[in-house]
């Protein structure tokens, strides 16, 4: 199997049949990069505040479950 680069992004190697690679593909598609973290992620807990990146629950939920596990 013969390889060539990507011709839009010269940056990933495709299979010579192929026209653009996966992530070029993904961007025309109007997929965000998993480098945009412009995304909206709401709380799983209360569905209702955002999150940051690093979090698992808002800082409400956070409170509450502190607060919860000390009494
Ligand atoms: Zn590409
Ligand atoms: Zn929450």
């Amino acid at each position: 199997m013969k390889y060539k680069k990507c011709p839009r992004c010269q940056l990933n190697y495709i299979r010579e049949d192929w026209n653009i690679c996966s992530v070029c593909q993904d961007e025309l598609d109007g997929k965000k990069s998993i480098f945009d973290d412009d995304e909206i992620w709401l709380c799983p807990y209360c569905n209702k505040h955002e999150l940051d990146v690093d979090e698992v629950m808002c800082s409400y939920c956070q409170a509450k479950r502190n607060k919860h596990l000390e009494e």
